[in-house]
């Protein structure tokens, strides 16, 4: 079957094994299903710039064209480094309504084992997606706020003790680093500033995740470029990388907004 749409973040559902779904124009191609067959993606050249909708020959970063990649809250600093958010003094980065929608509003800082361990924060409600995008296998919740800057306060502390970056390589190869997560999150605890260690949960949610294949321990990371035609048996799927069975792999999530072919 081939279909075409365009690219944007895989949708994970929160079971085990994770079910992965592609959106491709009027399909929704569930992945699991694919592994083991053939897969091919196709480049059409065109990009769609997820802020303005517009259409592009190539996009900027973070699925923006340059504009918007300045301009739109979509791109905002808030994204990227929470402790930059201003909606909570009611002050505005690029577009008040939308960044005070999206700050304020539970938000939750974890200690997640992806390849290695790392300090995170993300919205309350995404947190699931959050964690499966990032392809960990462990992860626990140690505080739980009412806003996005009080966690971004909590994140930049902890990162002098933890990593706040996924090791793609090794989370695709499946490596664990195996802390006990509660006793991390107590010594965590130590390093919260004084005006944010209220938001310290010692019994916070830990979860277990289950990819639906087995980790890839020597990949090499593709991009599409335009008119390229990526194909080869699918082997497996961690976060948001397809895995290929001759170890290439793609980061979907970096070609959101590329116009794509895909058959199945
Ligand atoms: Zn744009």
């Amino acid at each position: 079957m081939q279909t075409e749409g365009i690219l944007s973040k895989m949708l994970l559902a929160f079971q085990t094994p994770i079910q992965v779904y592609a959106e491709a124009g009027a399909h929704l191609l569930h992945l699991n299903g694919q592994i083991g067959k053939p897969l091919a993606l196709e480049s059409t050249g065109t990009w769609t710039c997820k802020a303005c909708q517009e259409t592009f020959t190539s996009l900027f970063r973070m699925g923006c064209c340059k504009r918007c990649f300045f301009e739109s809250p979509l791109a905002g600093d808030s994204i990227l480094r929470p402790e930059l958010s201003t909606a909570h003094l009611g002050q505005a980065d690029r577009d008040l309504d939308y960044e005070a929608r999206y700050q304020l509003q539970p938000h939750v800082v974890y200690l997640a084992d992806s390849g290695g361990l790392k300090v995170g924060v993300t919205r309350h409600a995404q947190r699931h997606t959050r964690w499966m995008d990032q392809g960990a296998s462990r992860v626990r919740v140690i505080a739980e706020t009412t806003n996005r800057y009080e966690a971004g306060v909590i994140e930049v502390a902890l990162k002098n003790h933890y990593s706040d970056k996924t090791s793609w390589r090794h989370m695709l190869a499946g490596v664990q680093s195996g802390e006990n997560l509660a006793e991390e999150a107590q010594r965590a605890s130590h390093f919260f500033p004084e005006e944010v260690a209220r938001f310290f949960v010692p019994n916070g949610e830990e979860v277990t995740l289950t990819y639906p294949s087995d980790g890839a321990p020597k990949v090499t990371s593709v991009k599409l470029e335009a008119y390229q035609r990526l194909e080869g048996v699918l082997a497996g799927i961690r976060g948001q990388y397809l895995i290929f069975s001759d170890g290439r792999v793609i980061n979907i999530r970096a070609h959101e907004g590329a116009h794509v072919r895909w058959t199945v």
